[in-house]
Parts: C-alpha cells; sequence; structure tokens
C-alpha cells in the first residue's frame, strides 16, 4: 500500500484516486477550491468519439474509443457505490449540416468514418426530421453517430466524490499545493500554499489548465497547458422536449439533459483565464443553435458559464510516469475530458498499482 497524493478534484483526479482507493492505497486528493467547478462540472458531457473523430488525431480517437467502450461498466460501478443518478444517455448524436458546404464537409467525414469502420448512418430529406423533429426544416443532410452517448458531468464528479470518500480516501478542498518536493529524483509528497508538508510515496498532477503554476517540478517533465475558453448557456427543455438527441452543428452544439436543460456549446477562446462570458461568445453559439433548432428561440435561459479546457501543445492529454520516480501525470484532456475519464482512471492505476501502462496508453506518456 502507498501514500498517494492527487493535485486537482477535476474528472482526471477523482476518477483515477478513487480506483486507487479501491484498491486499499492511502489517498488524499487536494483540490484548490472545490472539486469540478473548474472545468469538470461545466462541460456538455459529451461522449462523442466518433462525431469528433478529426482525419490528424487517430491517437485520441482510438483512446476515446477505448473509453467510450470502458463506460458502461464505469456508470454502473458509480452508481452501485453511491446510489447517485448520472444521467447517462445513450440516444446518439446526430450532426448536421445547414448548408450545402457543410453537407459536403460531412460526406468527406462519413468517408473517413467508413473507413475506419466506425457506426455512422446518413440520413436524408424526412428521414432526419422523422428521427428529431425539432431540427429545422431546411436540414437536408445529417449523419447519425448511434454510439455517441452522453452524462451529467457535474453529477459525474458528485459521484465521484462521494465514491471516493466511501472508498477511504481523503478529500481535502480550498487545499491548493504549491510545490512537489523532490529529493534525489524521487518525490516525496507535496507542499501546500500554507507551508504544510504533506508526505507521499507518489503524487500525481491533475491540476487541469493550472498545471503550470504548480512548483518544485523541473521544466523538462512540466508540460505545457494552456487554458482554451469555453463559453456555454442553458436554457429549458421544454415539455415535449424540443429535441431527444445530442445535435452537433457547424457553430454549436445542444445537449438535452433528463432534469429539463438543454446545454449549448461552445466557443474555443485564447483568452487566459478570463471567465467573464461575452455578448459576442454568446451570441454565435446562440445563432448556430437555433439555425439547427429553431424552437430554442422561445426557450427561457437557465444559465451562462465558462470553463477552461486544458489543452497540451501536442493537443492530446499526458498520462503516466515520469522520470522523478513516483511522480506521475494526467493532464492536458482538452475537450475530451469527461469521455477520457474511465480510460484515464484505469491507466493511471494500472501505471501505479502494477507497474506497467496499458498498450492503449502508449501514445500519451509522458516525454
Ligand atoms: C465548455 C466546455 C465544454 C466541454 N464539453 C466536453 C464534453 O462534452 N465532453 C468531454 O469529454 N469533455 C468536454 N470538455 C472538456 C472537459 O471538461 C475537460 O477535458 C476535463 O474536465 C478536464 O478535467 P481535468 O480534471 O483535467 O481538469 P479540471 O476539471 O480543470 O480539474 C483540475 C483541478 O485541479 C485544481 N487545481 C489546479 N491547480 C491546483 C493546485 N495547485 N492545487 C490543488 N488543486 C489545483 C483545479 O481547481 C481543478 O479543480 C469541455 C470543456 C469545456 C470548457
Amino acid at each position: 500500500m502507498s501514500t498517494i497524493a492527487i493535485v486537482g478534484g477535476g474528472v482526471a483526479g477523482l476518477g483515477a484516486a478513487w480506483q486507487l482507493a479501491l484498491r486499499d492505497h492511502d489517498v488524499h486528493l487536494f483540490e484548490r477550491h472545490h472539486i469540478g467547478d473548474a472545468t469538470s462540472s461545466r462541460a456538455g458531457g459529451m461522449l462523442a468519439p466518433v462525431s469528433e473523430a478529426t482525419f490528424e488525431e487517430r491517437d485520441l480517437l482510438e483512446l476515446g474509443l477505448q473509453s467510450l467502450e470502458m463506460y458502461p461498466r464505469w456508470v454502473e460501478q458509480l452508481t452501485d457505490a453511491t446510489g447517485m443518478e448520472l444521467d447517462y444517455r445513450r440516444e446518439g448524436t446526430l450532426i448536421v449540416a445547414v448548408d450545402r458546404d457543410d453537407a459536403e464537409a460531412l460526406e468527406r467525414l462519413r468517408g473517413y468514418h467508413e473507413r475506419l469502420d466506425l457506426p455512422v448512418e446518413r440520413l436524408v430529406g424526412d428521414d432526419i426530421h422523422h428521427r428529431e423533429p425539432g431540427l429545422a426544416p431546411s436540414i437536408h443532410y445529417a449523419l447519425f453517430t448511434p454510439n455517441d452517448h452522453q452524462i451529467d458531468p457535474a453529477a459525474m464528479v458528485r459521484a465521484l466524490g462521494r465514491a471516493f470518500v466511501d472508498a477511504g480516501g481523503q478529500l481535502h478542498e480550498d487545499s491548493p499545493v504549491d510545490s512537489v518536493i523532490i529529493d534525489d529524483d524521487r518525490t516525496t509528497g507535496v507542499r501546500l500554499d500554507d507551508d504544510t508538508e504533506v508526505d507521499a510515496d507518489i503524487v500525481v498532477i491533475a491540476a487541469g489548465a493550472r498545471t503550470g503554476d504548480i512548483g518544485g517540478i523541473p521544466d523538462r517533465i512540466l508540460p505545457h497547458i494552456r487554458p482554451v475558453r469555453g463559453q456555454m448557456l442553458s436554457v429549458e427543455l421544454g415539455d415535449p422536449p424540443l429535441i431527444e438527441h445530442v445535435i452537433r452543428a457547424p457553430d454549436a452544439y445542444l445537449v438535452p439533459k433528463s432534469d429539463g436543460r438543454i446545454l449549448i456549446g461552445s466557443t474555443m477562446e485564447e483568452r487566459g483565464f478570463d471567465p467573464r462570458p461575452t455578448a459576442g461568445g454568446l451570441f454565435h453559439i446562440l445563432e448556430g443553435a437555433r439555425e439547427a433548432v429553431p424552437g430554442i428561440d422561445d426557450a427561457h435561459v437557465f444559465d451562462v458559464w465558462t470553463g477552461f479546457r486544458p489543452v497540451s501543445l501536442a493537443n492530446k492529454p499526458i498520462i503516466g510516469p515520469t522520470d522523478i520516480d513516483g511522480l506521475f501525470l494526467s493532464v492536458g484532456h482538452g475537450r475530451g475530458g469527461i469521455l477520457l475519464t474511465p480510460a484515464t482512471a484505469h491507466g493511471l492505476t494500472a501505471c501505479i498499482d502494477e507497474g506497467e501502462a496499458p498498450d492503449y496508453l502508449a501514445p500519451f506518456l509522458p516525454g
């Protein structure tokens, strides 16, 4: 049994913390504010490796598919452990074209999906509106990705926090970590902002977009992670619901939740850590959402927020051991950290507990 200090209470830190506590390690998770507040509870919750597949990111697609496959078991375990509802929904995703250019781009994407043998269905004309009556009548081309699911990310954060504590983990909120203590190329613990030193055999950095603020780690090891801001809002789903599926349009996505909201997102902006939503950002996503689902015009707005995707230079996560003995990273999950939660947690647990990374982590290991 090891004493493990995890820095960061988003999904990257919490998922691994829970799994490691289940294996009887003495796990302490340090979170500078409250779990999930920085990014993880602010996400859309789409689990959509196929819809998000891009021609250049084959490794990330494979990792996403691996994690998606783990999701049913992950949700079952977490629900059994906590009795909490995660709103895990499997209606699938519709990617819609709003003009001819989009339709051609989607047709190319479909070709790519088919080459990789990914499940995708092409829908045209009335078939689209039978599947999702809330879509604009002008939409004539769409792809249906049946395996791209969704979850409520804030609910998953709450459940992970509960499951971790119930498994014997120690959760320390309002406890910012100042630095990692490294002695002779081996980590011996962390120092908190109030100068308390906490001994640990293993330290995991899962500090999201603020990874760069953590002291004590040599530059050659600490990856550059930057915040990419996303603005979002939620509106009333309506009764009957305006939409049943996740809808991805060229300039916005809409994610219906069972608690009566539609989450609408999101911008990708390089604005540092400025948390203030802007009129232009919200206008852009609302316009894009209305183009696809005109019924949102009359929907009441519940809430508006921003979050910071932790993005690495290579635009992919970095997960696993570093060349400092006992120091592990789980950072840079970018726009897919909710999807990647189970693969990250199980992968990191295998690295720590069994001393070996699973094959699927090979392209994402530090260094
Ligand atoms: C608008 C938006 C929509 C998104 N939608 C989706 C989606 O639909 N599907 C999907 O898969 N992903 C989505 N994402 C991405 C996903 O939210 C992130 O990839 C994921 O939440 C990153 O998790 P994390 O644990 O690495 O980071 P975070 O959630 O940011 O957690 C890191 C934690 O570390 C803490 N911390 C930082 N420094 C310290 C310190 N020194 N001491 C102690 N604690 C510290 C922070 O306070 C924070 O709580 C979205 C992101 C945004 C912004």
